[in-house]
């Protein structure tokens, strides 16, 4: 015992020694300067000294104020110097991919070490840690699969939990599963770090533990609203009393009084002016402009965004947007404009959840001298990471907001107004190093109204995912558990997801997880992707189910740019085959491994109006699900269940019908047309980049869908064709039973176990089952 009290001694005296000689260099010493200049450091000594009386501590500050990059350090450095450093053990989680990688390499950056020794991360398609990693930076998602396979969090001493206040699905699941772990490991710390607008709530849910209140924020921000911007053009703006279909009716009035009014005055007349409202202002007398708060303006922005390039100091711009559609129209219309869209004075980045880590990052890689970095983001770009050299941030105040309509059972996403939290978070990313200046594109009374903060997600998203994980987790009953958290779900969305898991056969009737249902809780994708894979493994056809899978998680690598959508349409229509979008993906993708090879990859893609990026991150998926389905042991090294080259067209059907039932509709054939019908919709439309859009002769009964859209009808967005005997037999619960006895291989594959509701002998799907199956 002597002797390991002794190498841990060693080990975290080197660490600190490792430590010391850095912290005496001069950029050490900067370094140094820079941490005790931010607010958090003044209460380092609080901060340690509370972690180590209480088991629970919220720390809630200013955005910039340092809980993020210092707090975890503190901790490190606290365990260091009591000579624990060698055996603690920090997890740090966060709410996004792309803050648990920037937070640990601004981190190590801090510290003057390397990515993976001390400090790393881990998110779910990548990692940088090694085994004498202490403070580890992950996602939430990542913790939570930790905690399927070790539910004491054996050998953790600490859990940060960053960014309490978004409230995320995985984040609220997280505390709920902490409350009740704490009383089972009482040497475990949990430290919750909040904006300050709602720490009380996770003070109260736990028991009264202690918030420690940073002050102050690093640099101003000055901030304009919408009048403020109009106001320096000789306009002011006004609220009609008349209310319309858009809503809320704005007016422009134009000061002609006022001496400032010039050559800017005619550029936001035009700006505001443009086609959106051209209804409005041919209505209106000409001195007056409308401000539509339905639609972004793209004009006003880029307006903006050239009076900043034209006339503002240096340092970088964070537009945000709603989501990708419109993230890339501003981005094409910036390119065609003489200022922004010249590559030798501006540089324009976006960033967006569907791009990959490294497109990520570009945003913040340094610009030479002269050019002016604009980054179109998403609200991704809301919370942690600090781009350094910016300055002006642009917030059209709104949101793709997911929400949940439990009574009609379906998920939405709109664009919506914002929280007052998340404008105050926009605004935050300026001023984090200079002062800074946000212009939020709405008026001041339309910011008043907004909620202060945003439902819970919990309260607004299907719960399938986490209804399944609180089964694997053995936390008891659904309902029971959710009765638990911080705030309880509605019973409806309850019912619906345990209803949905009954029927794909991931739970039994009496709620408990089915086998099938354990493997799906283990993989990190929705229950009906995951489904595909376990089936597609089981059934040996699991190479095209991987693209397929994959495909169904990137953004579409079917391009279809609106002006020439025809072409467009009529080159994915070339990969068609057997009346299924998936199987059109996986020859798609199939043709670009082969040019990939060759190292015409791009030319492929260029030619057959595919997304390269999508391409290689579907290639990079793969490989992912692959290594996860390993790590459960659903496959084997042995490439028997890939069938990588010769696979049943009509297995994969089936697999697909497995995974995305209930996505059914019927079809029916009515002269020269289609009649799609599903059971909540009625009748249903497909998208026009369907390739079974583009046939009217399918010569199946039935569809199945991986995603419906709702526009004025409802739109399927891709779908697979099937046979009666493929849904009877795979769609619904086929059950999984014990994997070794009841499903024994059948036919060379294995055999179901079909619910008696379904009124057909076995006997006959027997035979139509060794159709299927004719190998
Ligand atoms: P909080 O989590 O309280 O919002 P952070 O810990 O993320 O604050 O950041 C504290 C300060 O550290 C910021 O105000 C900024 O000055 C600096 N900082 C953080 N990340 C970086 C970075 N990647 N590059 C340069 N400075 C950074
Ligand atoms: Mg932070």
């Amino acid at each position: 015992k002597a002797v390991s009290d002794d190498t841990l001694f060693r080990r975290s005296m080197q660490l600190s020694m490792e430590q010391q000689a850095w912290q005496k260099s001069s950029e050490g010493q900067k370094m140094l300067e820079f941490r005790r200049s931010l607010p958090a450091y003044k209460e380092k000594d609080a901060i340690s000294n509370s972690i180590s009386k209480n088991q629970v501590v919220i720390i809630s500050g200013e955005t910039g104020c340092g809980k993020t990059t210092q707090v975890p350090q503190f901790i490190l450095e606290s365990e260091i110097n009591s000579m624990r450093g060698a055996t603690c053990s920090i997890i740090c989680t966060q709410p996004r991919r792309i803050s648990a990688m920037s937070v640990s390499e601004r981190i190590v950056i801090e510290r003057g070490e390397k990515l993976g020794e001390n400090v790393g991360y881990k998110v779910r398609l990548e990692g940088m840690k090694g085994k004498n990693t202490r403070l580890l930076f992950c996602t939430s998602g990542v913790l939570l699969r930790r905690l399927l396979v070790d539910r004491d969090l054996k050998g953790v001493t600490h859990i940060i939990m960053d960014e309490v206040h978004e409230r995320g699905i995985d984040e609220d699941f997280l505390l709920t599963v902490m409350k009740e772990l704490l009383p089972c490991r009482p040497e475990l710390r949990l430290v919750l770090m909040s904006a300050t607008i709602n720490a009380e709530i996770f003070s109260s849910y736990f028991n009264g533990a202690p918030v420690i209140q940073i002050p102050g924020i690093t640099h101003p921000v000055r901030t304009y609203f919408l009048e403020n911007i109009l106001e320096s053009t000789g306009y002011s703006l006004t609220a009609d009393n008349q209310i319309d279909d858009y809503g809320q009716v704005w007016k422009l009035n134009k000061q002609t009084s006022n001496k400032r009014k010039s050559h800017i005055a005619s550029s936001v007349e035009e700006a505001l002016g443009s086609a959106d409202y051209s209804e409005y202002s041919q209505q209106t007398q000409d001195s007056l402009l409308c401000w539509n708060p339905n639609c972004i303006n793209f004009n006003l922005i880029e307006y903006l965004l050239c009076n900043i390039c034209e006339n503002g100091k240096p340092g970088g711009i964070l537009v945000f947007m709603t989501g990708w559609d419109d993230i890339i129209s501003l981005k094409e219309k910036l390119q065609a404009h003489s200022v922004l869209g010249d590559p030798n004075r501006v540089l324009l980045l976006t960033c967006h959840g569907s791009m990959s880590s490294s497109e990520q990052r570009l945003i913040f890689e340094k610009v030479d001298d002269g050019v002016r970095k604009i980054v179109l983001a998403t609200n991704i770009a809301e919370t942690s990471i600090t781009i350094d050299d910016l300055v002006f941030v642009i917030d059209c105040g709104k949101a793709k907001e997911a929400s949940y309509d439990a009574l009609n059972n379906t998920p939405c996403l709109l664009p919506s107004w914002i929280s007052k939290v998340s404008a105050k978070q926009r605004r935050g990313r300026s001023g984090r190093v200079q002062p800074g200046e946000c212009y939020h594109l709405y008026p001041q009374c339309v910011y008043d109204s907004f909620a202060d903060f945003q439902l819970p997600k919990i309260l607004r998203t299907p719960l399938q995912s986490l209804c399944l994980q609180i089964k694997s987790l053995n936390l008891g009953s659904i309902s029971g558990f959710l009765s638990r958290a911080l705030q309880s779900p509605d019973s409806l969305a309850v019912q619906n997801a345990v209803e949905y898991l009954k029927l794909i056969g991931a739970l039994d009737e009496k709620e408990n997880l089915t086998i099938l249902g354990g493997y799906l809780a283990m993989l990190p994708m929705e229950p009906k992707h995951g489904k595909m894979l376990v089936m597609g493994a089981f059934l040996n056809c699991l190479d095209p189910i991987l693209t397929i899978v994959a495909g169904l998680t990137v953004r579409d690598p079917f391009l279809a740019p609106l002006e020439i959508k025809e072409l467009a349409e009529a080159a994915k229509a070339q990969f068609s085959h057997g009346f299924s979008d998936h199987l059109a993906l996986v020859r798609a993708y199939n043709g670009w491994k082969v040019a990939e090879r060759k190292r015409i990859g791009h030319k492929y893609c260029w030619k057959n109006f595919l997304s390269p990026q999508s391409m290689k991150a579907i290639d990079s998926l793969r490989r992912e699900f692959q290594s996860v389905l390993k790590s459960i042991r659903l496959i084997d090294n042995k490439a028997s269940s890939y069938n990588t080259y010769c696979y049943d067209e009509n297995l994969v059907r089936a697999v697909i019908c497995s995974g995305l039932y209930p996505g059914v509709c019927s079809v029916v054939h009515k002269d020269n047309s289609l009649s799609l019908k599903t059971m909540e919709d009625g009748q249903v439309s497909l998208h026009s980049k369907s390739v079974n859009a583009r046939d009217f002769k399918i010569p199946y009964p039935w569809l199945v869908f991986n995603k419906k859209v709702k526009v004025n009808s409802v739109y399927l967005q891709d779908s697979t064709a099937v046979s009666d005997s493929t849904l009877l037999l795979f769609g619904g619960s086929i059950s999984i039973g014990d994997v070794e006895g009841h499903m024994k291989m059948m036919g060379g594959y294995f055999e179901f176990f079909m619910e008696p509701s379904i009124a057909i002998t076995y006997r006959t799907l027997k035979r139509e089952l060794n159709e299927l199956f004719q190998t």
